[in-house]
């Protein structure tokens, strides 16, 4: 649970926000929040798990379940924390919303940086108010290298505060929570695809079927 009263007292504060769905989450989200932090001097990040996205019906895992895996996940970073705050909205959530509670949180001087998926921020016209949330933080949006920037620039074009969004590659974004689903479904290992209690809580858990399709004892995640 992230202390909001702490950070909120925190003048100066560049506070790094990772919106996903992170079902589950996996070491290419880990290696993205790090990399940030890093790059835009972050001082600390949270990673804020959707409750109900609000450009999908359902996902696989429950909200519950993803921010259990997230909470996991971060444990061993003093500077990573895991907000409830979408995840306890019964509503559907919108980004811009998350950050005009975020920016009410924290002093004046706070500045925010939203961090998600390009693929994400290659949507951000159809998501609420896009042009005030472009006023409201820094966008860094995180592709995997090779990445076609043109699509990007195109949907940004006719924005106000275009220059706020900013592409950051990261190689190990290979890696992708499909793709963990896929192989989780077909009874392959997800070993160092996910932190060792991710992988943990994942066996142990029905978010994926795995207890369904292959019974309640035995199944080795680090197999296959
Ligand atoms: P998504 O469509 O499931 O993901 C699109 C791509 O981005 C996927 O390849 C995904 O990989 C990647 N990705 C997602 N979050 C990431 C992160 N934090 N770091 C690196 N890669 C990431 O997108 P989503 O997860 O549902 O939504 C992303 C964020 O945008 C959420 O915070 C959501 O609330 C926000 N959003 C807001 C609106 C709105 O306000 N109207 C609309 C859409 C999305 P993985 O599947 O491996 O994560």
């Amino acid at each position: 649970m992230i202390p909001l009263e702490r950070l909120g007292q925190r003048s100066g504060l560049r506070l790094g926000i990772m919106g996903g769905t992170f079902d589950p989450i996996h070491i290419g989200h880990l290696v993205t929040a790090e990399e940030a932090l890093l790059q835009f001097e972050l001082d600390e990040i949270v990673f804020m798990p959707t409750g109900q996205p609000p450009h999908k019906s359902s996902q696989v895992a429950s909200p519950e379940a993803r921010y259990m895996m997230a909470s996991v996940a971060t444990a061993t970073n003093p500077r990573f924390w895991v907000s409830r705050l979408e995840i306890d909205d019964a509503g559907v959530d919108y980004t811009v919303d998350t950050l005009d509670r975020l920016r009410a949180a924290c002093r004046p001087d706070a500045e925010l940086f939203f961090i998600t998926g390009a693929d994400a921020v290659l949507d951000i016209l159809t998501w609420k108010e896009p042009d005030r949330l472009l006023g409201l933080c820094e966008v860094i949006a995180a592709t995997r290298p090779g990445y076609d920037l043109g699509r990007l620039a195109g949907v940004l074009a006719d924005l106000a505060h275009k220059e706020n969004v900013h592409v950051m590659e990261i190689p190990a974004l290979a890696v992708s929570s499909s793709m963990i689903r896929e192989r989780l479904a077909q009874g392959k290992s997800v070993r160092y695809l996910v932190t060792e209690g991710v992988a943990a809580l994942i066996a142990k858990s029905d978010s994926y079927g795995l207890q369904a399709s292959l019974g309640r004892n035995g199944h080795d995640l680090g197999s296959g």
